[in-house]
Formats: structure tokens, C-alpha cells, sequence
């Protein structure tokens, strides 16, 4: 599981994340939904760690991996990563892409970059290239990519809004249906209440760089805390 406690992060003098703490539990779907600009992908960025943050801590699994003094690289987080522009590396192969990351020797590699093919079936493309790939194939191979070095949790940031309409609500529930059968924790970035709503355990509803409510999201929708926050859920309805 992740927690974070009291991330903060400015940009010339304004607080663009201003004291976030948040709790993921493994195999739940953890929603940050907010307006653009509210910090965000910010706030995700400084738990993979490709980017610092000014103050806070952040714990997988009770093991301090980031505050001001400890800081263990992204890639020995746990943490696995899909973001929309986290695109596949197009000079490697579909093998070289998952295996990416990957340690062991050649065999077991191979043969864990084949299980996870499996499971997202794209086994048959593993010696292609990306550009050989629809959106939708490419997003599944980053999906295997990114689950095969097992992570505690997963980072999302509005990794499907690429994808056209008839992909995507397909690709996005196979998507979650990995990751809980896995256990993974998920925090999924979205500014859409809609996909908040059917995708989420818990919503974490962002305005201004904090949390301003977080809860089950049947009572987030129904009993908005202010204005603002009715205001937000109509607007984008
Ligand atoms: P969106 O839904 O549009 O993706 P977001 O909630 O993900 O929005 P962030 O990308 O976290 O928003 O950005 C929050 C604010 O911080 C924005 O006003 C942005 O301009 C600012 N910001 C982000 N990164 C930097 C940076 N490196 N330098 C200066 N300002 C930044
Ligand atoms: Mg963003």
C-alpha cells in the first residue's frame, strides 16, 4: 500500500500542491479527480519520483522511499507507471518493451515477458514494433510493460483518454481487471467525474493543489462539500 503525508510542491512562489496526504490500499482503484490544473499529475509525478517534492513523505509497504532527505530512484519504487505520453520506446521491439526494466537472466525474462502478454493477449505481436501496433494494441503492451516487474501500486494518469471511444471503456475495465486480480493499488488520475464514478473504490476530490473530500463515490457525488465542488461535478456534466 502507499501513503503519502502532507506532499507540497511550488513553482515560482505559488503552491501548486499544498499539503496532500493520501492512503492507497492494495487491490482498491484510488480516484484523484479534480479541474485542470488543480496539481494533479504533479502529485503523481513526485510519487514516481520524476519529480522532487519540497516537503513530505511518501511510504510504499511502510518503507520510507522519498522525504527530504531519503529519496530511492523511480525505478525502485515499486511503482509501475502508465501515463498518456509514457509511449513504448519504438526502436525496441514488443519483447524489448516488456522486458524493459526486467532482471534475471534471458530465460526468465523471456518467459515473464510472455506471461504478461498473455494476460493482456498480445502474445502473437511479440516480435513486432510499435508502429505496427493500433492505439489500442499499444496500449496494452505498455500495460504488460508496466506490470511486469510486479509493482505494489499503480500510477495512472488519464492513460486512456488517448484512445477512441469504442477502445476505451473495453481497454480500461481489462485494464482494472488485471490490476485487482494482481492486488495492485491504483491511483488513477482523472478530471472526469463520470469515469470517477465507475472506475473508483474511493474518490479524492482535488481542487487548488488539496484534497478537499475524499470518500466512497456514491457519497462524494450526492453530498458534495461546497459550491465549488457542485459546481465542479454539473459543469462537467
Ligand atoms: P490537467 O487535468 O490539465 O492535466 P493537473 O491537475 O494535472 O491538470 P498539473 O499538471 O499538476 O495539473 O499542474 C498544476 C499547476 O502547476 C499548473 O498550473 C501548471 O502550470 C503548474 N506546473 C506544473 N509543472 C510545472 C513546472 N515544471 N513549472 C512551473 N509550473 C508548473
Ligand atoms: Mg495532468
Amino acid at each position: 500500500r502507499l501513503e503519502i503525508r502532507d506532499l507540497r510542491r511550488s513553482f515560482d512562489g505559488r503552491a501548486v500542491v499544498d499539503g496532500v496526504s493520501l492512503k492507497i490500499m492494495p487491490g482498491q482503484v484510488t480516484c484523484l479527480l479534480g479541474p485542470s490544473g488543480c496539481g494533479k499529475s504533479t502529485t503523481l509525478r513526485m510519487i514516481a519520483g520524476v519529480e522532487m517534492q519540497d516537503s513530505g513523505e511518501i511510504y510504499v509497504d511502510g518503507r520510507l522511499i522519498c522525504d527530504t532527505v531519503t529519496r530511492v530512484p523511480p525505478e525502485r519504487r515499486e511503482i509501475g507507471l502508465m501515463f498518456q505520453d509514457f509511449a513504448l520506446f519504438p526502436h525496441l521491439s514488443v519483447e524489448g518493451n516488456v522486458a524493459y526494466g526486467l532482471r534475471g537472466s534471458r530465460a526468465e525474462k523471456r518467459a515473464r515477458v510472455e506471461e504478461m502478454l498473455g494476460r493482456v493477449h498480445m502474445q502473437r505481436f511479440i516480435d513486432m514494433y510499435p508502429h505496427q501496433l493500433s492505439g489500442g494494441e499499444q496500449q496494452r503492451v505498455a500495460l504488460a510493460r508496466a506490470l511486469a516487474p510486479q509493482p505494489r501500486i499503480m500510477l495512472m494518469d488519464e492513460p486512456f483518454s488517448g484512445l477512441d471511444n469504442r477502445l476505451r471503456d473495453g481497454i480500461r475495465d481489462e485494464t482494472l481487471g488485471i490490476l485487482k486480480e494482481e492486488n495492485t493499488g491504483v491511483l488513477l488520475v482523472t478530471h472526469e467525474p463520470d469515469e470517477a464514478m465507475r472506475m473508483a473504490d474511493e474518490i479524492a476530490l482535488m481542487r487548488d493543489g488539496r484534497i478537499v473530500q475524499q470518500g466512497a463515490p456514491y457519497n462524494v457525488y450526492t453530498r458534495p462539500l461546497d459550491r465549488a465542488s457542485v459546481a465542479f461535478f454539473s459543469d462537467a456534466n
